[in-house]
């Protein structure tokens, strides 16, 4: 056994009774009177040690794990992910900025993906030497020549295959059948790697598959790198040998918490997947995001007020929508924990924020431990898609966010102010 797989599932814990909410050794209390709320806090120590699940899992094969950015873009954390062996997968120009901000040497260890990369995208991505391009249609990958050609700079690249396969998943973030914008439908695979075969400006480097987000069984996996693993063989017939295979990422967290696994969980989608490459010797490209960072962060927010409308209770936390709007965007579940519990008996409340929307909560017909004015509360599980989603609006600065590293807390983002708000804008005074 080891010691990853009997760790509790989030980082986020009460060491004592009465000691309040901790994020590994450090107290939650303490990070708000120092850094205000609301508050981004992260574990480096649970961002890590998925990493090494993933990195261990297959250890039979070459592999290299491309941590997906858009996940959560944190400088520091990509530095610290790059300092731990991960590549990335990017989808902008402005991500792949970010990547070599935090890690200068990584361009050879990043992968791009996306629908519509612009040909200022691409010479960047090719200037920068990156691993490959995944290319999602036939018209990107004659962009994609034509730029490799302009630059001299053969591009490597791997066709995003479509494999329709059903992933249960929302259905904003399932990309693997037919009808989605993502990818090349991979009946067609075989002849648009062909048709490229003698072009000198391109390469034929890898296969790539996606098939969407927080997507809770190996089964789909599987069955896609199946599909994807059968065109590398006729690939292979037709003398178009590939370096390797990128299984995507997707693999999705218990946003319920409870009893999860993630060393089990892992072990599963490995196992899926070795099945499905039985045979298979080159090398393994994976691209999680969400089960990195997911359950390493949690958002910390003020209550402002609680408030009675006819037969609800609301409380009014000092977050909202714009800081974490996967509760709007995706009816997505997050649990709500008190940072100091008070005694009492738990009442049903609406958790919301002050942006004026309806769609600005956290969570609806919640039992929670009796909340005041001036408590803090944490909402877990906010580690991806969480700062990585959030916006201005209402003219709100986004939070501060901090990293925990053993018995240290840094802050790795300071809170935006007005000004930077102001900033960009061009406007005339008139006297
Ligand atoms: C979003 C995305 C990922 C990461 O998905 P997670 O669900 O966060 O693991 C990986 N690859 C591609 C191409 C993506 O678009």
């Amino acid at each position: 056994m080891t010691s990853a797989s009997t760790a509790s599932p989030r980082p986020f814990h009460i060491p004592q009774p009465g000691s309040g909410l901790y994020c590994g050794a450090v107290s939650l209390g303490k990070l708000a009177r120092q850094f205000g709320t609301p508050l981004y806090v992260y574990s480096a120590d649970q961002i890590l040690e998925r990493l090494r699940l993933f990195q261990q899992a297959f250890a039979g094969h070459d592999t290299l794990v491309c941590y997906a950015v858009k996940a959560n873009s944190a400088l520091a954390i990509l530095a610290l992910l790059a300092q731990h062996g991960a590549g990335f997968d990017i989808v902008s120009g402005g991500e792949l900025e970010r990547v070599l901000a935090a890690a200068p040497d990584s361009a050879g260890r990043v992968v791009f993906s996306g629908v519509g990369k612009t040909p200022a995208e691409m010479d960047f991505a090719l200037e920068s030497g990156i691993l490959e391009f995944n290319v999602e249609s036939e018209a990107e990958l004659e962009l994609l020549a034509d730029r490799a050609r302009r630059l001299k700079r053969k591009a490597r690249f791997a066709l995003r295959v479509n494999p329709d396969v059903f992933a249960e998943t929302h259905p904003y973030i399932s990309t693997g059948l037919r009808e989605h914008k993502f990818g090349i439908d991979i009946r067609r695979g075989l002849a648009l790697y062909k048709s490229v075969a003698g072009n000198r400006w391109l390469e034929a480097h890898g296969i790539s598959v996606h098939i969407g987000s927080q997507i809770r069984s190996a089964d789909p996996f599987g069955a896609a790198l199946e599909r994807v693993h059968r065109l590398v063989r006729q690939l292979d017939r037709a003398g178009i040998p590939l370096c390797s295979i990128d299984a995507g990422g997707g693999l999705g967290i218990d946003y319920h918490g409870g009893s999860f696994d993630a060393a089990a969980k892992v072990r599963e989608y490995a196992q899926a997947l070795e099945n499905a490459l039985d045979g298979y010797t080159g090398r393994l490209l994976l691209e999680p995001g969400r089960f990195l960072v997911a359950q390493a962060g949690a958002l910390l927010a003020r209550v402002l007020h609680v408030k009675r409308n006819g037969s609800k209770t609301f409380v009014i936390t000092d977050a909202a929508m714009n800081d974490l709007i996967r509760p709007a965007l995706y009816q997505a579940h997050h649990e709500i924990v008190p940072v100091r519990p008070r005694a009492g008996k738990p009442r049903v409340v609406d958790v919301v924020g002050p942006v004026c929307e309806s769609g600005d909560f956290f969570a609806r017909d919640r039992s929670l431990a009796p909340l005041a004015p001036g408590d803090l509360i944490a909402l877990l599980d906010a580690g991806a898609y969480g700062m990585a989603q959030s916006s201005n609006y209402n003219t709100r600065p986004r939070p501060a966010e901090v990293l925990v590293e053993g018995r240290k807390a840094r802050l790795i983002r300071r809170r935006e102010t007005i000004a930077d708000l102001l900033a960009p804008e061009i406007h005339v005074i008139e006297d």
